[in-house]
């Protein structure tokens, strides 16, 4: 059998490692449980310059400005209205790295990825929910709830937070190293999309700081994303996305203002989706065994103040192709430990990287809640840091890219 990658999910890391993989040459099938992607989600999606570059390197970059916008800068306010500050940051990002930062919705983002996929009724399978993946010496078959199997030679987990793929690993891993629930959230969150409304601007972010909670509202070039974060009692008990908002959750927000014109509640009241979820937050002691590999909010969850964890997934997802990529050149068919050599190393490559994401984050979101308002320094420094880990981030090395964008910042790969 010819060397072929199982991915299981198709979220955003799914499809993005699919692209990758594609252009770096390397054969693939992708499974999603749901009935069709893109989904309908609740939420929009920010797009830092790393990804936003190796969309770019992947040919997807013209289509993707097509649906999202471009940021251009944060104003932060108390929720009297009272201004503390505004600035432009966001838009200097073409300067330092030659890429924006953008926001879209999760939708359009799906159907960015699905456009770059060649042959996709062959390689892209949904209404299949994984539930058993069994490994051989030489390969892997995945077994589905309808009854259906599959052979690959290494199976990678892009599942979520509830992943599958996890949940099977651990049956072939030693006790204790995969635990079924790996990650605990400190912050309850709801989020919506609206309408813009006059005194709203597209690509302008507001941050409305309260006592143990922050609005932000994320204005793209046709919607608002609307998100809260409300602090609570540390907990691991598995709260799922639900698309029910209770009236009582979101009443204290009501008269908060968002701008001069604009509170909470004229946008709220005008939503055409929502939802509520606990913020996980961990990253997994170990993410492979055997023929098997994690990626994405299978094996990392960043708390979405910082909007990276798709970022930082689909970043893995650079790093684990160019890893796969070099093993292939002269190996086609790679031994079990070949391959768990080279997903060693793809962990070892990226844990400090998304610690260091997933505590910046958090540390900035607990600095945006504070008791006696914002700690704006300690958010400004959280800021100052991301330029030069952003500049260290991975493009896809077997994919040529002569048409790269000039950046004030090199980029160390
Ligand atoms: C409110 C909110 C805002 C956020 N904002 C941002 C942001 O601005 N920027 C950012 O980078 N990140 C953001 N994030 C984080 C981001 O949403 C996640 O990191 C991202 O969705 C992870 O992508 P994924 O593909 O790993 O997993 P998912 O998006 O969870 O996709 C997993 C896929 O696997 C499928 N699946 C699950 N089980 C099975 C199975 N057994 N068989 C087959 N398929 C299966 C699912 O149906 C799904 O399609 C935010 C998160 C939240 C909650």
């Amino acid at each position: 059998m010819a060397f072929k990658v199982i991915i299981i999910g198709g979220g955003p890391v799914g499809l993005f490692l699919a692209n990758g993989l594609q252009a770096s040459g390397i054969d693939y099938v992708l499974f999603e449980k749901r009935s069709t992607i893109p989904p309908s989600t609740a939420f929009g999606i920010f797009l830092w310059p790393q990804v936003t570059r190796m969309m770019h390197q992947l040919g997807l970059l013209d289509s993707l400005r097509k649906v999202s916008h471009p940021m251009t800068g944060m104003i932060h306010s108390m929720p009297t209205g009272e201004l503390l500050s505004s600035d432009t940051n966001f838009s200097k990002s073409y300067k330092t790295h030659g890429y924006p930062v953008v926001v879209t919705d999760r939708g359009s983002l799906a159907q960015v990825l699905l456009s770059g996929i060649d042959k996709p009724e062959e390689r892209i399978h949904t209404g299949k929910q994984l539930t058993n993946v069994i490994t051989r010496p030489d390969r892997v078959t995945v077994e589905f709830a309808d009854g259906t199997s599959f052979e690959g030679s290494i199976v990678i987990g892009a599942d979520g937070i509830w992943s599958t793929v996890r949940n099977q690993i651990s049956q072939y891993a030693p006790d204790g190293l995969f635990l079924d629930n790996p990650y605990q959230a400190s912050y309850q969150g709801v989020f919506g999309r609206a309408p813009l409304l006059e005194g709203i601007t597209s690509g302008q972010g507001i941050e409305v700081h309260g006592d143990g909670w922050l609005i932000q509202a994320f204005p793209s070039q046709k919607e608002t994303h609307l998100f809260i974060y409300k602090s609570i009692k540390t907990t691991n008990e598995r709260v799922p996305f639900s698309p029910n908002v209770p009236e009582e959750l979101i009443a204290e927000f009501a008269n908060v203002r968002l701008t001069d014109n604009v509170t909470f509640k004229d946008l709220w009241n005008q939503r055409f989706a929502q939802g509520t979820a606990n913020f996980e937050e961990g990253v997994v002691e170990m993410w492979h065994w055997d023929r098997i590999a994690l990626i994405g909010d299978a094996v990392l969850k960043i708390s979405p103040k910082q909007g990276v964890a798709a970022n930082v997934g689909m970043e893995s997802a650079a790093c684990l192709t160019n890893k796969l990529a070099a093993l292939l050149q002269n190996n086609p068919k790679p031994t079990t430990q070949e391959v768990s050599k080279v997903f060693s190393a793809y962990q070892c490559e990226l844990e400090g990287k998304v610690s260091t994401w997933q505590r910046l984050s958090r540390f900035n979101l607990d600095s945006a809640v504070s008791k006696n308002g914002p700690r704006l320094e300690a958010m400004g420094a959280v800021a100052a840091r991301v330029p030069a880990i952003v500049s260290r981030s991975f493009k896809f090395e077997r994919v040529p890219f002569a048409d790269q964008n000039a950046a004030d910042m090199p980029w160390v790969h």
